[in-house]
């Protein structure tokens, strides 16, 4: 006999909206549907281990089938089944109101404040692609009779007996017209693979089973072999090369949380980094936007999260205000943290080897955060020229001595590239300082940091002064011009040089040093580097041209020369040994190149 009914009297008709409104994932309901059979058959077993159910259990599994002649995509399942009792319970009174206040509370909350991987609708997603659902299930409980469920898309349903001979439920979509792309089998397949993949219970679809019901987060990390973590890797980024290193979560008290985090090679491109963290729900892929629940340095790991805990059915803005996802976020830091110090601690050779790779994250991590910076001051490693790797405090006590100024400051000196950079580097050497190579992206703001966090220390540039002023001693220079010929030799050189954004200046350096130097002040720089990445609301710096300090060295034989020279020779002269120094700093290019060639030239020729 058939009944008939309304599932709702006082609600408007949801499923309208419900077909609207998630416009953009409808794919998310064969998640929805597998899931609730993976549910249904998690809960018999359950049932059977207690010993509420004594029957045979039988292969447990979920079974997903397209036809596309029929226009039908069924999901069975040998599951608890339910009674039409419940299915009147469960199913047009809680599934339905669960639903209804999840679109009520969801209609108007746009793209971009979606509900991670839209998780609330449960059953009644059913209806984003098909116009007509039916049930046919057969509850565990022995004697009851089958029931057949169906609803077309209105508030009505029908429900009759049926003749199931086996327990469980069989869930049929009527695909609608326009959604019939779903009948592709190739279409299933990618949407079981994304989300269907580490499911609890084994899925079928065509025959094979698509997942890996046991993957190696749900385990034990004593069980696992190195081989495992590796593996898995794979399995999540088979296109990857493996990781250095990764931390396994487990934790079930305030909050439970389980997963792997993979320490990736990086490649220069880490910004563009397409293999993401993908966060989980018991075994449920949601989604691998995890910006919200993982703070945003560890976005740059890999891997995989699983925790009930992270509240799936509240909007974005909400998440981060969430009191378990900040848990789950300072858990990860420090673990993360930990991880990092254990290596350090444990294996100072390997961590030195693949500093390349982790120094970003390990730099970034530190700006970003605190607490993470507290435990990371003490392994986070600076790299010198000669490739030597020192701790903070390391390289302090190597210093020291050497490069603290008149002023009690300590100096550290960095070059970005070695090669271009070289004539600094080497004038900083003969005095035996050391230089560190500081040239990824986030050195600069790493730079920054440094000078904030240590006392009595700042960094400069090796090319941003002279030698002499870099590291000011007391030891004042004597110069063998007087004041008079200072001030000749300037004009000599500002006419020579003929450019604004030269600052000519003459001082008193060592006979040997260059008779000509071209630094960047270290601020003038900064201020720059900061207008390119966006930073500081000084994006018209950008447009600058760079301002130069031109010291010419007063204690060089060659500029003593000039004074002494012919009147037409001086000026020539002069641009010939400023031609020096912009091409020790490969700054020399154009017509300027041109006529440097042509006057050396000219110079060998009169010898
Ligand atoms: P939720 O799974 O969050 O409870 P759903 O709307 O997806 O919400 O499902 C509502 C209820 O319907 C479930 O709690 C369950 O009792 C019942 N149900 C759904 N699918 C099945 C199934 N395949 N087998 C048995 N019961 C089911």
């Amino acid at each position: 006999m058939e009944e008939r009914g309304n599932i709702s009297i006082h609600t408007e008709n949801i499923f309208p909206i419900i077909k609207k409104f998630l416009y953009s994932d409808h794919e998310i309901f064969l998640r929805e549907l597998v899931s609730n059979a993976v549910d249904a058959t998690q809960k018999m077993k359950r049932l059977s281990a207690i010993g509420e159910y004594k029957g045979d259990l039988g292969e447990l599994k979920v079974v997903v089938k397209v036809d596309k002649d029929a226009k039908t995509i069924v999901i069975s399942d040998n599951g608890i089944g339910m009674t039409a009792e419940e299915i009147k319970k469960y199913i047009n009174q809680i599934a339905f109101s669960g639903a209804t206040e999840f679109v009520e509370r969801y209609k108007d909350a746009g793209e971009q404040n979606q509900i991670i991987g839209q998780f609330g609708l449960g059953f009644y997603s059913a209806f984003m692609v098909a116009d007509r659902v039916e049930i046919i299930t057969k509850s565990y409980k022995d004697e009851t009779e089958s029931a057949h469920w169906t609803c077309d898309g209105s508030t009505e349903f029908a429900i009759a007996p049926a003749h199931k001979e086996d327990r469980g439920t069989k869930v049929i979509l009527n695909v609608a017209s326009d959604s019939e792309e779903f009948l592709e089998p190739a279409r299933i397949r990618t949407i079981l693979d994304k989300y269907c993949k580490f499911l609890p219970v084994p899925v079928e679809f065509e025959g094979e089973i698509i997942n890996n019901p046991n993957p190696i987060w749900t385990k034990q990390p004593s069980e696992l072999t190195d081989e495992d973590y590796k593996n898995f890797y794979k399995e999540l980024y088979p296109f990857s090369e493996a990781p250095l290193f990764w931390i396994h979560l487990n934790v079930d008290y305030p909050f439970n949380l389980t997963g792997i985090l993979y320490f990736p090679k990086l490649k220069n491109d880490f910004e563009i980094q397409r293999n993401k963290i993908q966060l989980y729900s018991k075994q449920v892929f949601i989604t691998d936007e995890v910006k919200d629940v993982v703070p945003e340095f560890l976005m740059l790991l890999h891997g995989v999260i699983d925790s009930p805990d992270i509240p799936l059915n509240v909007s974005r803005s909400f998440l981060q205000a969430d009191s378990n996802v900040k848990k789950i976020n300072t858990y990860i830091t420090k673990k993360v943290a930990d991880k990092l110090s254990d290596i350090f601690k444990k294996d100072r050779e390997t961590f030195e080897k693949n500093w390349d790779d982790i120094n970003v994250f390990i730099k970034y991590g530190m700006l970003s955060d605190d607490k993470f910076y507290e435990k990371a001051k003490d392994f986070v490693l600076l790299q010198n020229t000669e490739g030597k790797y020192h701790t903070l405090e390391e390289y302090k006590a190597l210093t020291q001595a050497n490069q603290t100024d008149k002023n009690g400051q300590l100096v550290l000196l960095y070059t970005t590239d070695a090669d271009k950079q070289h004539a600094f580097v080497e004038a900083a050497q003969n005095r035996s300082y050391d230089v560190l190579q500081l040239d990824s992206i986030i050195d600069s703001h790493f730079i920054g940091m440094l000078e904030q966090k240590l006392e009595k220390t700042s960094l400069k540039r090796v090319d941003s002064e002279t030698i002499g002023k870099l590291i000011e001693k007391d030891e004042a220079k004597d110069s063998v011009l007087n004041d008079t010929e200072k001030e000749d030799l300037k004009k000599i050189y500002e006419t020579a040089i003929n450019n604004q954004n030269m600052q000519v200046e003459v001082a008193p350096m060592a006979p040997d040093d260059a008779p000509v130097i071209i630094t960047l002040p270290e601020f003038m720089r900064r201020m720059k580097d900061m207008s390119k990445t966006g930073g500081g609301g000084m994006m018209f710096m950008g447009n600058m041209p760079d301002t130069y300090n031109v010291t010419v060295n007063a204690n060089h034989s060659i500029n003593q020369r000039i004074l002494k020279a012919k009147d037409d020779n001086k000026e020539r002269i002069a641009r010939q040994a400023f031609d020096l120094a912009l091409l020790s700093q490969n700054m020399l290019s154009g017509s300027a190149l041109t006529a440097f060639v042509k006057r050396s030239v000219d110079l060998i020729d009169k010898e």
